[in-house]
């Protein structure tokens, strides 16, 4: 069994909290994507499950054995990193059979290996090539398959994507996902892109200022955030974050600059308070009837899709709105309407999801 388990793993660099005390349990076989904005410390946290940075405090389990105390080497993991970390002198196929060397692996067993992941990455061609005459996607293909060759019981993988133009991104996404589901190989992966973390993800780990915010499925999160800055973070766009006040008797939501409260499917509890009124960019309708007045300040087309700044009475808002809802003329969305299964609420002060 390859789980791997983090116990109150934390870190501190001098005075400063890279990450507070942490629990994860990563199942055998899972795919987990740590996410979150530059500085929340998800690759201090990926680097002390690699063993090359120290923990200030906690345990790593790997198989149910503690690793803290082992070296990088000795803890069978394989980690991928942004920068490919190839040997610029050596070709191809010396790239993927080095660290096998090193572990002192019969040769035969290496050749296998090496072919196997050749085979399985696309990589037969370029076995004779050095690194430097490989485009960037064909490196990153050479650094997995430096990792897979190792066999081992955990994938680490640090923004392996990053330095890669965006079609390029698109495409070695999917094969990292195919990868997954032909090897079944516990993976904890980082990046700072939540495209990939929802595409990727078997479960998302969603990280704020060294701690996490959020843990589940894509889906689940993005369903039901369960703080603002998780709203707000995960979506292309976002989701509208709007100021807004619940009404006494908790069963609707007045938005700043809006005459008709919006109401809520079902009350929420300690009415008359300040809140944080969530709508996502899909879950506006263009809608004559409707109650909620748009002014539109610019379009965006992005083909099957378009979006639609503007105001909701006079606070920020985009729709995302599909060929089939949006008008001939953007100019005549002016009035929209949402269903209230649509409407999140947050705390206006902890950002805490409230419905
Ligand atoms: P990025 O996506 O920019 O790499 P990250 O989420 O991976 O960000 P970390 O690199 O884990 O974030 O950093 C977390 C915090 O710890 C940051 O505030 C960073 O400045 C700090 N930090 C990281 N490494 C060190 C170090 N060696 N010494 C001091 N502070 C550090």
């Amino acid at each position: 069994m390859a789980t791997l388990t983090l116990r109150s793993l934390a870190k501190r660099f001098g005075e400063s909290v890279a990450l507070t005390p942490t629990d994860l349990e990563v199942a055998d076989g899972e795919f987990v994507v740590l996410v979150g904005p530059s500085g929340c410390g998800k690759t201090t946290l990926l680097r002390m499950v690699a063993g090359l940075e120290s923990p200030s405090g906690g345990d790593i389990l790997i198989g149910g054995q503690r690793v803290n105390a082992l070296e990088p080497r000795a803890r069978d993991i394989a980690m991928v990193f942004q920068n490919y970390a190839l040997y610029p002198h050596m070709s191809v196929r010396k790239n993927l059979a080095y660290g096998l060397k090193l572990r002192r692996m019969d040769k035969a067993e290496i050749a296998r290996r090496v072919a196997w992941a050749a085979e399985l990455l696309g990589l037969n061609e370029y076995l004779d090539r050095k690194p430097r005459a490989l485009s960037g996607g064909q490196r990153q293909r050479v650094a997995m398959g430096r990792a897979i060759v190792r066999e081992p019981q955990v994938f680490l993988f640090d923004e392996p994507l990053s330095n890669l133009d965006a079609k390029l991104r698109a495409a070695v996404r999917v094969e990292i996902k195919r990868l997954h589901q032909r090897l079944a190989t516990t993976t904890l992966y980082v990046t700072h892109d939540q495209v990939e973390a929802m595409t990727l993800a078997q479960r998302v780990v969603v990280m704020n200022r060294g701690r996490v915010e959020q843990i589940g499925h894509p889906s689940e999160v993005y369903a039901r955030p369960a703080t603002t800055f998780v709203a707000g973070f995960l979506g292309s766009p976002p989701m509208n974050l709007f100021e807004a006040r619940l009404t006494a008797a908790g069963d609707a939501v007045e938005v700043s600059g809006l005459d008709a409260p919006l109401p809520l499917p079902a009350p929420v509890a300690n009415g008359n308070r300040a809140v944080t009124l969530g709508i996502r960019p899909e879950a506006f309708v263009p809608d004559t009837a409707g109650t909620l007045p748009f002014a539109l300040d610019l379009e965006e087309p992005l083909g099957a899709e378009t979006l639609l700044h503007g105001q909701l009475g006079g606070q920020a808002c985009t729709l995302r709105l599909s060929a089939d809802t949006l008008p001939a003329d953007a100019t005549a969305v002016t009035r929209l309407s949402v269903v209230p299964e649509a409407l999140h609420l947050f705390d206006a002060e902890s950002g805490a999801r409230l419905r």
